[in-house]
């Protein structure tokens, strides 16, 4: 059982400004304290308030990173998501948001202007081993993850990064080692999770023979199940050969708001 003592506080983020970065994605750039931006990342547990609360009532997190609910109405709710970049110097740090509906953090996201409050409640890492031949599978939620791994890859990696977006104009300029290919798939009229272009175009992929392999996923859930059966029979590839995790599920909303 957790002492009130074991309890501290929620970082909070301040927002600096928003940006569009495509019709569907939206970057909120936040400003913190540098341990506080340090910590936020790469991938971080945000806690979203109500479009129109300016005073949330926060949750505390406990030593073991359990986040403990203040008692009755509180409109909080728990989120995934990831800094595409940390500046701890500048205390930035920016994260891209999927405009996808009317879940909490798409509406945050999408009425956020300067001055409004996000917290953050841990962080972890992106799963990533180094490996020479990399295969990075994902949609727009995990393009903020793929571009960080793409971007920190060391020059000489080689690979395939496999991204589905709506179309065109989804499409993000990526900073990649010259070894590695990435190909945009476009889901067209298709709503998000109902396609299945990723599982599709990794079932046509032959494994690269005599490389050091390591495959990361992050897509709808039902997708990324689907990759994940085909990486681990037809590749091969055992647990320190692939990082494949839901990143949201078709009909469902992530967390319970506690
Ligand atoms: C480790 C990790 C990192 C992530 N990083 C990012 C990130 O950087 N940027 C980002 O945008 N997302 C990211 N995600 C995905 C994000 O957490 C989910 O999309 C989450 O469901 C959004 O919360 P919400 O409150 O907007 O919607 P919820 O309340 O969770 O869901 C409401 C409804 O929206 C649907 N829905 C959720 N996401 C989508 C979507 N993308 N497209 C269509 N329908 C959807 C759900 O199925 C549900 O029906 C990440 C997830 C994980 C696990």
């Amino acid at each position: 059982m957790t002492a009130p003592g074991d309890l501290r506080n929620v970082d909070v983020l301040t927002v600096v400004s928003v940006a569009s970065v495509t019709p569907t994605v939206r970057r909120v750039t936040l400003t913190g304290s540098p341990e506080a931006v340090a910590a936020a990342g790469p991938t971080v547990n945000v806690l979203v308030p109500r479009a129109d609360d300016a005073a949330p009532r926060w949750p505390q997190v406990a030593r073991d990173g359990r986040v403990v609910w203040p008692a009755g109405s509180h409109g909080v709710a728990l989120r995934s998501y990831t800094a595409r970049r940390q500046d701890p110097e500048r205390g930035e740090v920016e994260i891209d948001f999927v405009l996808h509906g009317d879940g909490p953090a798409a509406s945050w996201a999408a009425a956020a202007g300067p001055g409004a409050l996000l917290g953050v409640a841990g962080s972890g890492d992106l799963a990533l081993r180094p490996a020479s031949w990399l295969l990075l599978v994902g949609d727009e939620t995990s393009l903020p993850a793929i571009s960080r791994i793409l971007a920190e890859a060391e020059p000489t990696t080689t690979g395939l990064a496999l991204v589905e977006v709506a179309g065109p104009e989804e499409e993000q300029p990526l900073v990649t080692p010259p070894g590695v290919t990435v190909r945009w798939l476009h889901r067209g009229g298709t709503p998000p999770g109902e396609t299945t272009l990723l599982v599709d175009a990794v079932a046509a992929l032959e494994p690269p023979t005599g490389e050091d392999v390591f495959a990361w996923v992050g897509a709808e859930s039902a997708a990324v199940r689907a990759i994940r059966t085909d990486l681990r029979s037809r590749w091969g590839l055992g647990r320190a050969g692939h990082h494949a995790i839901g990143y949201w599920r078709r009909g469902r909303a992530m967390a319970p708001a506690g």
